[in-house]
């Protein structure tokens, strides 16, 4: 597919230069340079859904397969008016080299539809939803493409997924088709602790960090951007090891509070407020440019790509961003921050626990088994240290940065399967 509209955020352009870094300094094979350097499949739907109103609207959907040398294309649908094929064509690459980084037996895509959903009912969204997974049909496939959440989605989503999809199949096949899509809810084949997966795995990365350069995280202060699942569940285990959350955002209010703020408060005012921290009263409420500037020691982003750029780098005071957003740092931002010796840990290794989780609900459903929740937090840190060990040892072999390394161990993975394969015919 060619598409002449301006990309709505440029993410794939930071992709693309984070890949040619890694791929130059690790000499990648010219060949399989240039299969990673574009993406398998482009996948994009036009379908109309019926609104409460009686009235058709015609919704965009994606999916896009970057890679699949691993294994099944794996990666979170997400439902944001910036889903355009740009922001698709990244998030699905990014995936690549997260499931890779992780040592999962899967590739990369990703997908969505460009929409906002607050402006929906519960019902229409359900419709939206089911017409979506139609439209795509067996462009995904518990074999093949493997959807999850991410930005706006959640487990009530995945199940309408599931449903719709084992819907379309014969009586017989079914239920062998439950692991089509994760992050269901747990009476639906949904893993215990799936929902807390990404959040457990930022702060197990930056406990590990923390550990090697001999800090403890009691005391030490951090900020979070989002405050989604992501920047909810990386704010409740940071509070746990002791840290003081003194800034939070969302897309509709930022506050700032020296002395902390209740990570459980928190939660539940959003909870009463429509999802959004709007209207919170135990701190300071600020101008959403300061948020960044904010005098801490632990910087989250956990919201959408490219917030952190060359405007606002120079600000941040933190000395450790860990990455639970899937590109929240532009190309012009990384360089500034690099030079101020800020350490990044890298979205691919930083937020990788969801889809880590997602591969153990995917064993869970293949093999008709259920997990315990301590099964399932233990092999979570397990898989996430052995990760954040290699990208240590290859930033320290290569003398480069760990997003370098990050992608150097991940892409190695995937060139030695076609080194091994070769190129059919
Ligand atoms: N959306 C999550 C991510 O960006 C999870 C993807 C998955 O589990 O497939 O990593």
């Amino acid at each position: 597919m060619v598409t002449k509209e301006k990309p709505k955020t440029g993410m794939y352009e930071n992709v693309q230069n984070q890949f040619n870094k890694a791929a130059d300094l690790m000499k990648l094979n010219p060949n399989v340079r240039k299969i990673l350097s574009i993406t398998n499949t482009e996948i994009v739907v036009n379908f109309p859904v019926k609104m409460d109103n009686g009235e058709v609207e015609v919704f965009k959907g994606y999916r896009v397969q970057h890679n699949n040398a691993l294994g099944p294309y794996k990666g979170g649908l997400r439902f944001h008016p910036t889903v355009d094929i740009d922001s698709a064509r990244a998030l699905a690459t990014w995936m690549t080299w997260k499931t890779s980084l992780a040592g999962l037996p899967y590739g990369g895509g990703k997908g969505g539809v460009e929409i906002d959903p607050s402006k929906y009912s519960q019902a229409e969204l359900e419709r939206i939803t089911r017409r979506f997974t139609y439209a795509l049909g067996d462009n995904i496939g518990p074999e093949h493409d493997i959807p999850a959440p991410d930005v706006n989605t959640n487990a009530q989503m995945m199940a309408w997924i599931a449903d719709t999809y084992m819907s379309t199949k014969g009586p017989l096949e079914r239920s062998k088709n439950q692991h089509v899509v994760i992050g269901k809810p747990v009476g639906s084949g949904g893993l215990e602790g799936r929902d807390r997966a990404t959040g457990f795995g930022v702060v197990v990365n930056i406990k590990a960090w923390a550990e090697r350069n001999g800090v403890s995280l009691k005391g030490k202060t951090f900020i979070v951007q989002g405050f989604g699942n992501v920047g909810y569940w990386a704010s409740y285990f940071m509070q746990e090891e002791g840290a003081i959350l003194v800034g939070v955002q969302d897309a509709k209010a930022t506050y700032y509070n020296a002395d902390g703020m209740d990570v459980a408060t928190l939660y539940n005012h959003t909870k009463l407020h429509g999802g959004f921290l709007k209207g919170y009263e135990h701190a300071q409420e600020i101008d959403p440019k300061e948020f960044f500037g904010i005098e801490c020691d632990i910087c989250i982003p956990a919201a959408l790509g490219n917030q952190i750029t060359e405007e606002n780098a120079g600000m941040i005071k933190a000395s450790v961003i860990a990455e639970g957003a899937n590109g929240p740092i532009d190309t012009a931002g990384e360089e500034i921050l690099l030079d101020k010796g800020v350490h990044i840990i890298p979205d691919i290794l930083c937020n990788a626990g969801g889809v880590i989780g997602s591969y153990f609900e995917w064993l869970q459903n293949r093999n008709g088994e259920l997990w315990s929740l301590d099964e399932v937090m233990e092999k979570l840190e397990k898989k996430l240290r052995e990760a954040h060990q290699k990208v240590h040892m290859t930033a320290e072999t290569y003398k480069t940065d760990w997003r370098t390394a990050a992608y150097i161990q991940a892409i190695s993975r995937i060139e030695m399967a076609y080194l091994q394969r070769g190129i059919f015919p």
